[in-house]
């Protein structure tokens, strides 16, 4: 039992002070040895863990911030190729090799952007962010990117207003049993509920010629707090920006899917490239939504529709009529990933790599440079105790990508570049991006689960010096569901999230198949600045983390996971919680298949029977929705068997990788081997309908963008209502995971053998 456990039975305050009193060095788990190392490596590794703590600042973090920030720094503007040196020059006086590692691609800017209502009252959108008070980054106005949604493509269109909720695909069949058809219109959908990326590309799938984007004040203005200056949140002028190419799809370069976009390397011609938009689309402020949606007649929107601005919302279509005009410099751009090396001392050839992006849209002071800011501070200390003879033992990447925001460029194509020396020596991606106040967020591959709960046990939380895995574990006993609190009871340790996409780690886990996690703190600062122009350091001070203290946490807690991968002699890969969670997503999936096939019979039987009719008011034209497919009974036996079978390798793999044990002989391929596991986990030819996403457990969703699917084949297809399908998806998953718990018998066959 750690001491964890005994502060919560024990609920004594005093406890809890006397631990808060010894600092940040008493942590939860500091009694019991590290995964991966004997009890005699753990000790040490907790020493330089204490000398890396102590060498970490938030003035330094402050400082690079206020550089960094100087000026808008979007992928190949003038202030980005400072950033490049300023960064490089960090590194290479902080002891690491360093490289800029540069790709050439299409990066759209906009040189026309208007939008006007024709009828039945005329306005013209001013598609300008106001200068506030106290914030002179928000003045600057030749440097920074206008409001535009990238890889929109061009267009001149005008046509009546639909409004469509969040535009995703709930929304319009809603919108189907209102008999409204969108073809030929343009749709104005509210921001949130899905990536951005989704709402064009359905508006466009049902046959709209254009689509507008805002964020309602309802989700982020004044409904949740004051607006920006006098608070964190969006401001009547405020737009997110945002790349709205197809990443689902394939993320990168739009015109080299799957190849490093360099000299030699054939590009699509840009009509040929399936992941721009096919309808053009603009963001624009609640204010200049705010004439458009007034102007719209039809049906009041159904009450779960409504949002926050002062007028009845209407889904039209009409008579409110909008041209929307954008035209784009379709230029090519060069693109600058800084890449700093650190040898490691007996294990060169296996690498451990950190990243975070260094672009923004415009300042970019909490997305991206805050979680840059962390990973520097880390590279500082990490470089400095290598120079005084602590070098670690595995190799150390440091790299900070260019152009994440149009569409994980920068990281996509470095990984498409070294796909080769990746697959045989990347052990882990560790990712971080922007960073806030509040509680440790962890997603990733859950062979690294246990890892990781061991990691957030050793961090401090800055506000209630108690481990942030204390302090995330009494938030989820305070605010989680029953569900959520029944299942942290129920576990060892803490859950970390599926990964599905929205930063660097996509290209590494889901084309690569390298075990990857996203690290961050959030939940007690605003939103509202995100992608806007007033992501500045003005706002960051005041709002997101002032004094850089979870800044600082966020080094530490990055840190120490990059540490103790670097050093352990075992890797700390482990496998119960791979089964515990794929266990979950088959239940759920199961679960997924038993709904859908209940919802089915339900409405096909109040079909038959004529329910609708008689419970619909017939003075409105809310009709009743289309009759459903039939869900047949599928055999997941196979993909349980399956599952079944990872669960026996993975016990037995799990009892024998005992530090201290292992025969040097074998040591490194064991290692080697674990780290490959997870490459055992994707498939060459990928996901269905898009090859480039090989991660067989984990991948973004086609119709959600940012929200993960596991075990994707099969529930996606069930989603998608592909129900013949179905059985075959299954056979391909389990097949995946025979090969994996192969995989993993094979490491024990060497660990029993040698
Ligand atoms: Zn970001």
């Amino acid at each position: 039992m750690d001491i964890i456990r005994l502060v919560r039975s024990a609920a004594s305050l005093t406890f809890v002070l006397m631990i808060a009193a010894a600092g940040p060095a008493a942590h939860a788990a500091e009694s019991a040895g590290l995964i991966g190392f004997t009890a005699e490596a753990a000790k040490q590794q907790r020493r330089l863990e204490a000398d890396y703590r102590a060498k970490l600042s938030a003035e330094d973090q402050s400082q690079w911030s206020e550089q960094l920030t100087a000026s808008a720094h979007h992928a190949g503007s003038a202030q980005t190729r400072r950033n490049v040196e300023l960064i490089a020059a960090a590194f290479r006086e902080w002891g690491f090799d360093v490289a800029i590692e540069e790709f050439d691609i299409l990066l759209p800017v906009p040189l026309e952007r208007s939008l006007e209502l024709l009828a039945p009252t005329t306005y013209k959108a001013l598609l300008e962010e106001d200068i506030v008070d106290g914030d002179a980054s928000s003045a600057e106005r030749d440097a920074v990117l206008p409001s535009y949604n990238a890889f929109s493509p061009d267009g001149d269109v005008t046509a009546e207003l639909v409004f469509v909720n969040y535009g995703i695909p709930e929304d319009y069949e809603v919108l189907e049993r209102y008999g409204i058809d969108v073809t030929g219109k343009i749709v104005i959908a509210k921001y949130g509920k899905s990536w951005r990326g989704i709402k064009p590309k359905l508006a466009g799938e049902h046959g709209a010629i254009g689509a507008l984007l805002y964020s309602d004040p309802a989700d982020d203005g004044y409904a949740k707090g004051d607006v920006y200056p006098v608070g964190a949140f969006k401001n009547a002028s405020g737009v997110q920006r945002g790349s709205v190419m197809d990443m689902p799809l394939y993320p990168g370069d739009v015109l080299t899917p799957g190849k490093p976009a360099i000299k030699g390397t054939r590009r699509l011609s840009l009509d040929k490239a399936p992941t721009i938009a096919n309808v053009p689309v603009l963001p624009i402020s609640y204010r200049d939504a705010e004439p458009l949606l007034a102007a719209l007649g039809g049906e009041v929107v159904p009450t779960q529709w409504h949002g926050a601005l002062p007028i009845t919302y209407h889904i039209g279509p009409g008579p409110a009529k909008v041209r929307l005009k954008l035209a784009f410099d379709w230029q090519r751009i060069t693109i600058q990933n800084v890449i700093a090396r650190l040898r490691g001392s007996e294990y060169p050839d296996e690498w451990v790599i950190r990243g975070n992006h260094h672009d923004g849209w415009n300042h970019g002071a909490a997305d991206p440079i805050s979680g840059m800011v962390a990973l520097m501070s880390e590279a500082k200390a990490v470089g400095e105790l290598a120079q005084a003879g602590q070098r670690p033992k595995r190799s150390l990447i440091y790299a900070a990508w260019d152009a994440e925001e149009p569409g994980l460029i920068g990281s996509t194509e470095w990984v498409e570049k070294h796909l080769k020396e990746l697959d045989a020596k990347a052990v882990a991606y560790i990712n971080t991006d922007g960073n806030g106040r509040g509680f440790a967020s962890v997603g990733g591959s859950h062979t690294l689960e246990a890892f990781f709960d061991e990691v957030l046990n050793s961090v401090s939380d800055p506000q209630t010096l108690v481990s942030v895995a204390e302090r995330l574990r009494a938030a989820i006993a305070v605010n989680g569901t029953p569900e959520r609190r029944k299942d942290m009871e129920s576990r060892e340790t803490l859950r970390i999230a599926p990964l599905g996409s929205g930063s660097d780690y996509t290209p590494f886990l889901q084309h690569a198949g390298i075990a990857s996690a996203n690290l961050g703190f959030g939940g007690e600062s605003a939103h509202g600045s995100y992608h806007t122009l007033y992501d500045t350091f003005e706002h960051f001070v005041r709002f997101r983390d002032p004094g850089f203290q979870y800044g600082v946490a966020l080094a530490d807690m990055a840190g120490t996971a990059t540490l103790r991968l670097a050093n352990a002699e075992v890797l700390p890969f482990r496998f119960a919680g791979l089964v515990d969670n794929l266990q979950l997503y088959l239940k759920e999936i199961e679960e997924l298949a038993g709904k859908q096939r209940e919802d089915a019979e339900r409405i096909n039987k109040l079909l038959r029977e004529d329910s609708y009719a008689l419970a619909l008011d017939p003075q409105k034209p809310f009709g009743p929705p289309g009759a459903k497919k039939a869900v047949p009974h599928f055999n997941f036996a196979g993909l349980k068997n399956a599952v079944a079978t990872v669960a026996t390798a993975a016990t037995r793999l799990d009892a024998v990788l005992q530090p201290g044990s292992i025969a040097p002989a074998v040591l490194e391929q064991v290692n080697r081997e674990l780290y490959r596991s997870e490459r055992t986990l994707t498939a060459e030819e990928g996901l269905p309908g898009r090859q480039w996403y090989r991660h067989q457990i984990y991948a973004p969703g086609f119709y959600t963008g940012y929200g993960v699917k596991t075990l994707p084949r099969v529930r996606e297809a069930i989603e998608a209502e592909l129900y013949d399908q179905v059985d075959g998806e299954i056979e391909t998953t389990a097949a995946i995971l025979r090969g994996f718990a192969a995989h993993l018998e094979s490491i024990t066959a060497l660990l029993v053998s040698g």
